[in-house]
């Protein structure tokens, strides 16, 4: 057993009356790697991402990539959150692949987050891999947090966005990108 699976079989013994009946045999195993996974994004490497998929482009029209599914955890109750990101961005000489757009909003979705945090970083991250003109960047998600504790809000989703460049500064591009998601 490793020392996550015993601090996971540690915890059980606090909640659970018989932490130890056939049911909840495997589940320290089971929860620390589960928690290894939704955290990986911790290990994954940034830099090796993106600098495999820049490329050298005239384009200077808006690229959106849209309904972007993300799973992620909330850190201040160790819960999930999830939803979809909506991404766009300027290019002004270089765009990125456009598997890796998602590949960004995962690795920063499997670590401990606030949405908001994580709206911010995914924009910041994809402004200063290609040096874009700007980005606009959205997530909708609904939190189990909300869902299943206190109030039990279960339909109430939560919407963040971080707009940057010509996006923050330029309505048209703002608005060019909110008709797009319209659609
Ligand atoms: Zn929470």
């Amino acid at each position: 057993m490793d020392h996550l699976e015993a601090l996971y079989a540690e915890v059980l013994s606090h909640i659970e009356k018989d932490p130890h009946r056939e049911g909840l045999k495997g589940t320290p195993h089971r929860a620390a790697q589960t928690w290894r996974y939704l955290t990986s994004g911790y290990h994954m490497d940034l830099t090796k991402l993106i600098n495999s998929a820049i490329f050298t482009s005239e384009v200077d029209q808006m690229i959106l990539v849209n309904n972007i599914e993300f799973y992620s955890v909330c850190e201040h109750h160790l819960l999930p959150f999830f939803g979809k990101c909506h991404v766009a961005y300027v290019p002004q000489g270089k765009v990125l692949g456009l598997s890796k757009i998602a590949r960004i909003v995962e690795l920063f979705s499997r670590r401990l987050q606030i949405q908001e945090e994580l709206t911010s970083q995914i924009a910041h991250c994809i402004e200063e891999a290609v040096n874009a003109d700007g980005v606009g960047v959205i997530m909708e998600a609904r939190h189990m947090c909300m869902m299943m504790r206190g109030v039990a809000k279960q339909s109430s989703e939560m919407k963040t966005s971080v707009m940057l460049g010509s996006f923050r500064d330029d309505k048209k591009t703002r608005d060019e990108f909110l008709a797009l998601l319209d659609h």
